[in-house]
């Protein structure tokens, strides 16, 4: 590698320490979309924790494309997060769209998350990166790698070398049969260009939860270093990204066939 060792990014969550990194088994990020209530949350958690993931998804301050869409639970959100943490041991991802939020959320988020449409929120970024938290970091929906990598080098120049990179599909010409397109060849362009771990979310990138088992195996087998996976109870009633929602019968049935999978790749 032109950059030296891979990065490391250890995380410390009530049941251990979990690592994003080249040379670390593979990392499952899961849950839902959005944190609805209390029994939803710590359900998929259970389930989350039970399949063998590591870190428990779920948005408090949700970025909509409409002011009138649900816009999450804010704060009461957090706490429910929290409430899940303690019943499950998971890691929290969570993610912050305000910098005047950063200090609730880094208080229950054991990762923050910047979403797709903050990517060059470059006040937030630098404001994240000082919490001193890993961040995870979406590509924008139209962001070149070069856009990308120098989003990063914002949270970096921060003082804070842990950023994780997570593809979530770009925007597409279709729409129809697919919500963006998963640029799986950022895995190996990534890797000449960059030592931080790589993410590879197949729910926002392809919108259908019929795709998304597929496109997980396959970003796997492009060397991802961790999958973040939509997971609700009952999608059809799920207030936000209900069609791209695994259930949990169907999350279960994925880590049962990644398993072996993510031994070899
Ligand atoms: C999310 O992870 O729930 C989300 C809003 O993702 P993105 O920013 O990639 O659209
Ligand atoms: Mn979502």
């Amino acid at each position: 590698y032109r950059f030296g060792e891979p990065s490391e990014i250890a995380v410390s969550t009530p049941n251990g320490i979990v690592t994003f990194g080249q040379n670390h088994p593979l990392v499952v990020v899961a849950g839902p979309c959005s944190v609805e209530n209390e029994e939803m949350i710590v359900e998929t958690a259970q389930v989350v924790k039970a399949a063998g993931g590591k870190f428990l998804r779920g948005g408090a301050y949700k970025p909509r494309t409409s002011p009138y869409a649900f816009q999450g639970h804010g704060e009461s959100a957090l706490h429910l997060l929290a409430k899940a943490r303690e019943a499950t041991g998971l890691g929290i991802i969570t993610e912050v769209m305000d910098t005047s939020d950063l200090e609730v959320v880094a208080e229950v988020a054991d990762v923050v998350q910047i979403g797709a449409r903050n990517m060059q929120n470059f006040s937030l970024l630098k404001k994240a990166g000082a919490t001193g938290k890993p961040i995870l970091l979406k590509r924008g929906m139209s962001a070149t790698i070069e856009e990308w990598l120098m989003a990063a080098e914002y949270i970096l120049a921060s003082g804070n070398p842990n950023v994780i990179l997570c593809e979530r599909g770009i925007r597409n010409f279709d729409r129809q049969y697919t919500r963006n397109t998963l640029d799986l060849s950022v895995v190996p362009v990534l890797r000449t260009l960059t030592h931080l771990p790589i993410m590879i979310d197949p729910s926002h990138a392809t919108g259908y939860s019929q795709y998304v088992p597929t496109m997980a195996k396959a970003a796997i087998a492009v060397g991802t270093d961790a999958l973040m996976i939509e997971v609700h109870p009952n999608p059809s009633s799920a207030l936000c990204d209900g069609p791209q929602s695994l259930t949990p019968a169907d999350f279960v049935e994925l880590m049962q066939e990644i398993h072996p999978l993510a031994q070899y790749f």
